[in-house]
This record gives C-alpha cells, structure tokens and sequence, in this order.
C-alpha cells in the first residue's frame, strides 16, 4: 500500500536580494489508487512541487515521506535507488534518447544495476503492447509521432514498477485527440496497478479526468475553483 504524507512544505529560492517564497506550507495525503490533478498558472510552482515529490528537489521545510520513507534523509545512492525503486515520471519534453530503439529507452531505467534482465526485457515488450506500439519497438523516436513518443514516456515510466507516478504537462504538445488518449491510458494503467498518480497540467480537459483537481494558490495547495 502506497502512501505519501506531506505537511507544511516549503520551498524557497534564494535571490540576490529576499528569497523567492515558491511554496509556502503545502499539506497533502494520497494512498494506493488515488489520483490528483495539480493546476496553477505558469511560474506558480507546480513543477517545483512536482520535482520535490520525485525528490529531485529538496524542500527548504516541511516534511515529505513515501512509503514512511523521509527520501531526503537518504544518502544520495540511497536516495537514487529509492527514487528507482519508488516513482515513475513522464515529463512534456519526454527526454529519449535519439540514437536508441522504443524497446531501448524503455528498458534504460532497469540499467542503473548494469544490463538489462530477460524479466526486465519481457516486461518492457509487456508494456509496450499496453501503449500499442508493439509493431514500432524498433523504431527510434524520430520515426514516431509525438502522441506515440508520449506512449513511450508513459512505458518507460512504469519499467520499474513505481508506487508513485508523477507527470509534468504529459499532454502539453499534443492535439486534442491525442491527449485525451494519454490521459485515459495513464488512468488506466495507474488504477490496473493501483499507484499514485500527480498530473500537473495547463489542461482543464485532462484535470477533469482525475479523481482531485487541487490548485497552488498563492504557494498552498486548494481544491481548484475555491
Ligand atoms: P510552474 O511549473 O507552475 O510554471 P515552476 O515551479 O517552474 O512553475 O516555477 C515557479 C517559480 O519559481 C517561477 O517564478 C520560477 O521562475 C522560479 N524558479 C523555478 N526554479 C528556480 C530556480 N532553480 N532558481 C530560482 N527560481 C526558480
Ligand atoms: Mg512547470
């Protein structure tokens, strides 16, 4: 059972003058199957929130655990596998590599321990006919549409096996069409596997999808519209 505790968060960044007060006491719970849109004008701190959550980020206060896990009392080997081990991100600019396959880029995350394993390889096919890009798993990214490029980033997110998955703007550069799609099949695949599944988005459409819709105001967490 997954569960991620926050009370009281922080985050500021420094300046050359006061700090820049991003969050200014975030509270949140989320377990097992709970999923969460996070909306918010741009430069109001969703993607810093969502950073500190995948625990690339370090808050300045406040308390975070996943799993009863505090992440950022870990060594930062520690913390590496954790995050590993822990959570899945899909990110807007869905970062694959050029130069490798579908199949590839969804298996680099298992190759943090070295080569990837037949498990890993059979899962990474799993998934990948679970996006529906079964007869494109030796293409490379350049060879595939930016919805099919999405599916990947969503595959490759879910190698590991992650209690949390977090998604910065998934749908950002896609249609319509297309975004509804990846948002039904993050749906999907996060209730199959019973995660926690963070969205930040700019897409009233894909926010309604979800279970919550909570905004940052003003460096807090609301429910949105309030
Ligand atoms: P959002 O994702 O909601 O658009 P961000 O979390 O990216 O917003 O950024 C929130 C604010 O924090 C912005 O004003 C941004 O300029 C500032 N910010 C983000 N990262 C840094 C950083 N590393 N140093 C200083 N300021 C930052
Ligand atoms: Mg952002």
């Amino acid at each position: 059972m997954a569960e991620l505790v926050i009370h009281d968060l922080k985050k500021d960044y420094p300046t050359r003058s006061e700090p820049l007060e991003i969050l200014k006491g975030i509270e949140l719970e989320l377990t097992s199957g709970d999923n969460l849109a996070v909306i918010g004008p741009s430069g109001s701190g969703k993607s810093t929130l969502l950073n500190i959550l995948g625990t690339l980020d370090h808050p300045t206060s406040g308390t975070y655990t996943l799993n009863n896990i505090d992440p950022f009392t870990l060594e930062e080997d520690e913390l590496a596998s954790f995050r590993n081990a822990n959570i899945g991100f899909i990110f807007q600019e869905h970062h694959l590599l050029p130069q490798l396959s579908v199949l590839e880029n969804i298996l680099i995350p298992t190759m943090a321990n070295g080569k990837p394993s037949q498990d890993d390889v059979t899962r990474a096919e799993s998934l990948i006919a679970r996006v529906g890009l079964t007869d494109r798993s030796h293409h490379r990214p350049a060879e595939l549409s930016g919805g099919e490029r999405e599916r990947v980033a969503v595959a490759r997110s879910l190698i590991c096996g992650p209690s949390l998955l977090l998604a910065d703007e998934p749908t950002g550069n896609l249609d319509r069409r297309n975004a509804q799609q990846i948002g039904e099949l993050l749906l999907e695949i996060q209730q199959a596997e019973e995660m926690i599944l963070v969205v930040v988005t700019h897409s009233s459409e894909l926010a309604g999808m979800l279970g919550q819709q909570l905004e940052i105001n003003d460096g807090c967490l609301v429910r949105a519209g309030a």
